[in-house]
Order: structure tokens, then C-alpha cells, then sequence
């Protein structure tokens, strides 16, 4: 089954409205329309910059999606400091990144945790918003060899109780903690072999066709260097791009690798 890849620029906690507006600005001047038929794209800065960004996009037509790096699985309530699921469809995001590992690190997110959040971001398909759920290994859990039953284990928690028609719409981006931000990144045959597991253990929790047809992203100091030969893995459906998100052309030649 012909998936089509998705790059997504995961910008972090870094760019202020005006700065992102500008960066939003640039990755939209840089981008030739047509190629998004062929690749989705979509970035991810923090809240404060997600309408202005949206706007960017929504006033040059151009289909570049939206994300969300975080979102809380209730609706609405006494939830000081959260945002919900309702909020960032009001906006127009159309993604959400779940589970990253610096929430998992610095803010004590549980496979628990992931998981009630993929069931509100799945919740409602009328406006779909599309967990991009990020799993990956320690460098720790690396060099013992275990990565797969533990990549397999997040993976397994991420979906619990969901069924397959909507799991369809589930994105799972491969993110080796030791590759994120490193500038060490998996070799392109490394990141095969755990989006590869990713996928059989998806085959095995539903059926080859749902397994097929969810989309399996590598993340971790991809650049517009290597992205070719990472792109052009049979499990690899495209890449959730940090540092490299941040600037322009790095990210729009990233896109480009992806056609
Ligand atoms: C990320 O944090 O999702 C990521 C992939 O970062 P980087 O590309 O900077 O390694």
C-alpha cells in the first residue's frame, strides 16, 4: 500500500510569535504547491504561535499543516496550565505530537498518559486531529539490546483500546532518544529495523492491512544531508524534524527528498 510521507517540523520550545510568523513565512515561500499533493507537511510550534501560524498558511492557500507538540486528554475543567483537544481543533491543527521524549524525560509522561491522549485526539473524526505518538529507546536501553521489546512495549500502551478503523489515522514517529538532538543519527538501516518492528507489532495487535496503512515517521537529527537515504526505507514514511525544522530551506529541502 502506497502511504503517503509526511515531514513534520517539531520546533520546540523555541520561536516567538513574530519569529514564527517570519519562519512560517519563509518555509511557505520556499514551498512549490504541487509537491504537497505528492508530500503532507505540517509544523509544530508551541501554542502561542499556532494561530499566527495557521494564518501564514491560510492567507497564501497553501496546504501546510498544523500541530500541536501537546495536549490534555480532557475536554475542559479545572486543569490549570492545560490545553485541550477542543482548543487546538478551534485553531485549525490538524496534528498533535504525543509522547515525545522530552515530555517522557522532564515532565513524567506515562505510556498511560500517552495513551488517554491518542483516544482524545481520536475521539472526533469530524475535524480529524492526527496523533503523530513518539516512541524510541534510551541509548541505555540500546546498548542492551532490548530496544525492540521496549519500542514494541510504547507502541503497545499507545494503542491500547483503540480500534483499528481510527488506529488508520495514527502516526508513529521512531525517535531514538540518543539520536535526538545529537547530531547522531540512526544509520538509515538502524531506523529500518525498529519502524520495520514498529510495523509488525501494529500487524500483530490489529492486521496487515491497518498496520499498512499507518504511517511510520524517523526522528533524530535528520537534516537535509541525510534524509534521502532514511526516506527511502521501505518503513519509513517520512520524519519528524527538529533542529533542522527551524530553518527554511534545510526544511523545505528535507520536503523535497520526501517527493
Ligand atoms: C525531535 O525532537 O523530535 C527531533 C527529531 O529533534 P532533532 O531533529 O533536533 O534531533
Amino acid at each position: 500500500m502506497a502511504r503517503k510521507p509526511l515531514i513534520a517540523g517539531n520546533w520546540k520550545m523555541n520561536e516567538t510569535i513574530a519569529e514564527g510568523v517570519v519562519l512560517a513565512q519563509e518555509i511557505s515561500n520556499e514551498m512549490e504547491p504541487d509537491w504537497l499533493d505528492k508530500v503532507d507537511v505540517a509544523v509544530c510550534p508551541p501554542y502561542t504561535d499556532l494561530k499566527p501560524v495557521y494564518t501564514v498558511f491560510e492567507f497564501d492557500k497553501l496546504n501546510i499543516g498544523v500541530g500541536a507538540q501537546n495536549v490534555f486528554w480532557e475536554p475542559s475543567g479545572a486543569y490549570t496550565g492545560e490545553i485541550s483537544v477542543p482548543m487546538i481543533r478551534e485553531i485549525g491543527c490538524s496534528y498533535c505530537i504525543v509522547g515525545h521524549s522530552e515530555r517522557r524525560q522532564y515532565f513524567g509522561e506515562t505510556n498511560d498518559d500517552v495513551n488517554k491522549k491518542v483516544h482524545a485526539l481520536l475521539k472526533d473524526r469530524v475535524q480529524p486531529i492526527d496523533p503523530i505518538i513518539c516512541v524510541g529507546e534510551s541509548l541505555a536501553v540500546r546498548d542492551e539490546g532490548t530496544y525492540i521489546q521496549f519500542v514494541d512495549a510504547q507502541v503497545k500502551a499507545a494503542f491500547a483500546g483503540v480500534q483499528a478503523d481510527v488506529a488508520k489515522a495514527a502516526i508513529v514517529a521512531y525517535e531514538p532518544i540518543w539520536a535526538i538532538g545529537t547530531g547522531r543519527t540512526a544509520t538509515p538501516e538502524q531506523a529500518q529495523e525498529v519502524c520495520g518492528a514498529i510495523r509488525e507489532m501494529l500487524a500483530v495487535m490489529y492486521d496487515q492491512d491497518t498496520a499498512a496503512s499507518i504511517r511510520v515517521l524517523y526522528g533524530g537529527s535528520m537534516n537535509e544531508g541525510n534524509a534521502s537515504q532514511l526516506l527511502s526505507q521501505p518503513d519509513i514514511d517520512g520524519g519528524l524534524i527538529g533542529g533542522a525544522s527551524l530553518k527554511a530551506k534545510s526544511f523545505v529541502q528535507i520536503v523535497k527528498e520526501a517527493l
